[in-house]
């Protein structure tokens, strides 16, 4: 009897309560999930995806290096050499970087080995990419540049790999001689207002169109020896390495960047 009225009252709670979900289903439309503002900007794409969108700041076009300096000394312009339209490293010259200062960006870069390459490891086609850089020398985050078409090393100091700390998550590097690209998305880290980690930088690459670094999160700087740890920094330039190795020098052309 008692299992009889507990079945009757279930019964009753469910209809009762799939009434109510049907209409509630009934009173939700497909517009209570649309987002009408705030309009993304509009912004004018380049001819092909390697070209410079009307929105960004473009770094080198071929022709000077005005938005570039000496790293060692901020106040002397950059003396790579500018010629047919490319960048080429000058050793001699030490690393450039840029004058404006970025936070989180979007870049474009294309690179270039030498046919002629020589060496090996390390000492063939070697430079980098300072994706923040915060000091003179070496000191930053280096996306690595070096031929890595037949060439072994280590697999966290191939081309697409950040320095020292994650490996690519593939390898698409063209022949020495050809040109390849690097597009970024970079996310600088934040710090609190006492000079601790807040949130820890993080990258993503595409090397020639192909996902190498995928939300990477960096543990610091990059450091030849050693750990990496965090110092406290706000924006800051990218930075191109002149490497001293005794190969060839590297080319660049095509840079620019989106600030996000
Ligand atoms: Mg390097």
């Amino acid at each position: 009897m008692k299992m009889h009225i507990n079945f009757k009252l279930i019964t009753t709670g469910l209809l009762v309560s799939s009434f109510y979900m049907a209409n509630a289903q009934q009173k939700a439309k497909p517009e209570d999930t649309e987002v009408w503002d705030p309009i993304p900007k509009v912004v004018a794409p380049g001819k092909s995806t390697l070209d410079a969108p009307s929105d960004a700041i473009v770094l080198f076009d071929g022709k000077n290096l005005n938005e570039w300096v000496t790293t060692e000394d901020r106040n002397k312009p950059a003396e790579w050499t500018v010629s047919g339209g490319i960048l080429t490293v000058k050793k001699s010259a030490g690393n450039i970087e840029t004058k404006r200062s970025f936070k989180n960006y979007q870049l474009h870069i294309e690179w270039r080995i030498p046919a002629n390459i020589s060496g090996t490891g390390q000492g063939r086609g070697n430079s980098g990419i300072f994706l923040a850089s915060i000091g003179k020398g070496d000191a930053g985050y280096e996306l690595q540049v070096l031929d890595s078409y037949n060439n072994k090393t280590y697999v966290n100091g191939m081309a697409g790999s950040i320095y020292k700390q994650f490996v690519p998550l593939a390898n698409p590097a063209r022949k020495p001689g050809e040109w390849q690209s690097y597009d970024v998305m970079w996310s600088a880290p934040e710090f609190n207002s006492d000079g601790s980690l807040q949130t820890p930088a993080k990258v993503t690459v595409l090397f020639n169109g192909v996902l190498v670094q995928n939300n990477t999160i960096l543990k610091g700087p990059t450091l030849y020896i050693g750990a990496p740890s965090y110092q406290q920094h706000g924006a800051a330039p990218i930075k191109l390495q002149a490497h001293g190795d005794p190969s060839e020098p590297i080319s660049y052309r095509n840079i620019w960047i989106r600030e996000l």
